[in-house]
């Protein structure tokens, strides 16, 4: 099984464990104890459920043998920061090899969108990606409470536009289908990327996880310095 690893960034306080648990446990808590350090969650996908069937066959028919590990279930390992600067020693780790990222901002806050652009230049600085292009997203959180709204879903679309992002506006508290939906967007692009791909195959190594699970990494990850942070 192939692991897509996925992280969250934004301001501590924006809902990101929120968005997290809402996915993988389908809980929702109101006062959230903050995230220290990192945390991260998985969750396994039958990939027929947001593709068609037909379509991963003609897939695993057009590329033959070199495609033989695609599987139909893929896993997701969503990681999540408390989004602190003193965590900032374990950057490099969190950073690397992702296949996607969702940038999350609270709509009950305006700075917050604004400060995502410093941690879309973050990412672009740190992150490490297996393939070709960065799969992203930008999830406005708190859609509940409306009342206290200070960005609107065309402000934030119109935000996103500019970095070439789509982007979704949800509550952690009432939406299911709206959060599964963004997650299987983010899973959709990631994983057309990566079976489109025909110079992946070159420049990515598998790592054995598990006996099931293989991790799709960059070679070139052999030359930089390992980070030696405990997480
Ligand atoms: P993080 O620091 O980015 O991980 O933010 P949290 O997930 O801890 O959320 C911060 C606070 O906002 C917590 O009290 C959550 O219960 C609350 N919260 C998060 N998302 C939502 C949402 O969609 N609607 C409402 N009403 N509250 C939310």
């Amino acid at each position: 099984m192939f692991v897509f690893k996925i992280i969250i960034l934004g301001d501590q306080g924006n809902g990101k464990t929120s968005l997290m648990n809402k996915y993988v446990e389908n809980k929702f808590v109101e006062h959230e104890a903050p995230t220290i350090g990192i945390e991260f969650a998985s969750k396994t996908k039958d990939m027929c459920q947001i593709f068609d069937e037909q379509l991963l066959k003609d897939y695993r028919e057009q590329y033959g043998n070199k495609y033989y590990q695609l599987e139909r279930t893929v896993k997701l390992q969503i990681w999540n920061s408390s989004g602190q600067e003193r965590f900032h020693s374990i950057v490099s780790t969190y950073y690397r090899n992702t296949h996607g990222v969702i940038f999350v901002c609270d709509l009950t806050r305006r700075p917050t969108m604004e400060h995502l652009r410093k941690w879309i230049d973050d990412y672009n600085k740190y992150a490490t990606n297996p393939l070709d292009k960065v799969s992203g997203i930008v999830v406005g959180m708190k859609s509940d409470l409306r009342s206290q709204h200070q960005i609107t879903e065309e402000e934030l679309q119109q935000f996103a536009n500019e970095y070439g992002l789509k982007s979704f506006t949800v509550s952690a508290k009432y939406d299911t289908t709206k959060i599964e939906n963004v997650f299987n967007e983010i899973l959709s692009q990631m994983f057309r990327r990566y079976i489109n791909d025909d110079q992946l195959q070159n420049t990515i190594k598998y790592t054995k996880e598990t006996d099931h699970d293989y991790l799709l990494q960059v070679d070139n990850n052999k030359s930089k310095k390992r980070c030696c942070n405990i997480l």
